[in-house]
């Protein structure tokens, strides 16, 4: 007897584990076809790069892997989804096509909704299912917490389920390779991505470098080690949020009081889970208010008077605009596609309070430097960054007290920049000139202080006050509120407030 064929649109899902398209393909008892598409419309957008396509090059080889040693295999495609799926239907009708719900840019929302259309018109079931918490088209923030727990908390990671399929279904995709892209390039520095990976960096973070999460993530010296190193997997789903935390619960049960480290690995599995947390306060965000893609969050900063020149944006890009922190992490994101939070955060502050660049102009770039690029962190980290969200601290980072803060070796920014390599350390943190790199390309604090009034007159004029609770209730962290045992959400009178900042490090 045939059974019905579903396939399993492979997306940011690349993993066997803890996959709801799996299981209830395994539920209705369909045969699988999984299949993975390069994308020209995605392909060509101005927030994809090398990096990611290698990701996904390597999260879908080693997902052809596992099913191989499953006895299935998967398509590999290049093209538009909606040709590719007609293309597909004529030789192997389906009846169902299942993929996870994607939070993603404007292209993949608008791509989604085409294929879903194709599979109303001719009678195909098309299923989403959720692998975060964050709840489609939008949810009141109140339920956050309890949409965290009823998917995360409260329900075991899926174990793997039998993936059917037939002789004819695995000789088709395993006559399928993978496309030749002329931009595909790879680069050892990059960080691996696929699901034996990703298991390997979560065992290894909770075996031994875990107990430095706490005090070691602020440093790019450390946060390297120190860090979960889970960002790519998230972000390309070769693992899920819910098998990471059920993990950390079982490694702090599983701590003994009587080890004196046990008090340090507490806290820093417990400083973990809480980002892993905001991971998903911030998707929430995009899928509720997705035009935070191309405007500010807060009406009141979407008319910023950035200038927005090239000089200093292609300065910025280069890592030549002779802050040395800044030029080094720069230098280090387009090599290895990863630095911390913090370092993050820097040169997105620089390049909006101190070069004046609008952080629509910044993101592109970024996001393709990110090998764990994440639209819905992404984009309202850049938000935050830029002080244009409206309530959360207007944070103005000083290279020159990061480098002397976090990197007063100098080893970081040496590393990076080999044309400081000969300078004795003293010399560069004190930002004295060293031949062979140049100086300051602005003055630092003439120009953050012209930023940063701009910013503080706009919070204090009567509309943004109007406007800013409205925001508020609608998307901002109700963190603080449940700490105040069940009082009203309460905006600070004195602007600025702090409760949408970043987990403090
Ligand atoms: C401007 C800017 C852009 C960013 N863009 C991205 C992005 O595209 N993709 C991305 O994964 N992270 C992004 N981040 C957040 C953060 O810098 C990275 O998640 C983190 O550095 C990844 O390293 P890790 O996996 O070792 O993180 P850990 O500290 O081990 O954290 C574990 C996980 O929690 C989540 N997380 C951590 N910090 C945050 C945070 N502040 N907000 C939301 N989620 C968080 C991430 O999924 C991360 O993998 C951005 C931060 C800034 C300031």
């Amino acid at each position: 007897m045939t059974r019905d064929v579903v396939v399993w649109w492979v997306k940011r899902d690349a993993r066997l584990a803890d996959n709801a398209c799996l299981n209830e393909a395994e539920r209705l008892g369909l045969d699988v076809l999984p299949l993975f598409c390069f994308e020209p419309c995605l392909l060509a957008a101005d927030d994809t790069s090398n990096m990611h396509l290698h990701a996904q090059w390597q999260a879908v080889s080693g997902l052809r892997a596992a099913l191989r040693n499953h006895g299935a295999d998967i398509i590999i495609a290049h093209g538009e989804m909606v040709e590719k799926l007609s293309k597909l239907h004529a030789i192997m009708p389906f009846t169902h096509v299942f993929a996870h719900e994607e939070v993603g840019n404007d292209i993949t929302f608008r791509r989604d909704v085409a294929v879903a259309a194709w599979c109303r018109e001719r009678g195909i079931v098309y299923s989403e299912f959720p692998q975060s918490s964050v709840r489609r088209s939008g949810v009141n923030r109140d339920r956050l917490q309890e949409m965290w727990r009823s998917r995360i908390v409260d329900v075991p990671p899926l174990s793997i389920p039998e993936v059917r399929q037939t002789d004819q279904l695995r000789q088709l995709a395993a006559s399928t390779a993978f496309p030749k892209l002329t931009a595909f390039t790879s680069n050892n520095d990059w960080q691996a991505v696929s699901e034996v990976d990703a298991q390997a960096t979560l065992a290894n973070f909770l075996d031994h470098r875990g107990r430095w999460y706490r005090g070691g993530i602020s440093s790019p010296n450390t946060a390297f080690t120190a860090g979960s190193r889970l960002s790519v997997h998230l972000a390309w789903g070769t693992i899920s949020a819910r098998q990471i935390w059920h993990a950390v619960r079982e490694r702090l049960a599983a701590l003994d009081p009587e080890d004196p480290q046990c008090s340090r690995w507490k806290q820093s599995l417990q400083a973990f889970l809480s980002r892993l947390h905001w991971r998903d306060h911030f998707t929430q965000r995009l899928e509720s208010e997705p035009a935070l893609e191309f405007q500010s969050l807060h009406p009141s900063y979407r008319d910023m008077p950035y200038e927005n020149d090239e000089r200093l944006h292609a300065a910025w890009r280069e890592g030549c605009t002779g802050f040395p922190m800044v030029d080094a992490v720069m230098r280090c994101l387009s090599a290895t596609g990863f630095v911390n939070f913090r370092m993050r955060a820097m040169v997105v502050s620089f390049a909006c309070h101190v070069l004046h660049l609008d952080w629509r102009l910044i993101h592109p770039h970024l996001a393709r430097v990110f090998r764990d690029y994440d639209p819905g962190i992404h984009l309202n980290q850049l938000q935050m960054q830029a002080g244009v969200v409206g309530w959360n601290t207007i944070r103005v980072y000083n290279p020159t007290k990061q480098l002397c803060d976090w990197d007063a070796e100098c080893r970081f920014v040496k590393h990076w920049l080999p044309e400081l390599q000969g300078a004795p350390a003293q010399q560069i943190v004190s930002g004295d000139r060293v031949t062979g790199y140049p100086g300051p390309i602005v003055t630092f604090a003439e120009r953050a202080k012209r930023m940063t009034e701009v910013l503080y007159a706009i919070r204090k004029s009567p509309d943004a006050k109007a406007a800013t609770p409205t925001i508020f209730v609608k998307h901002g962290s109700r963190k603080r509120e449940r700490s105040q045992r069940g009082k009203q959400p309460r905006l600070s009178k004195r602007t600025p407030t702090l409760f949408d900042n970043e987990p403090s490090e």
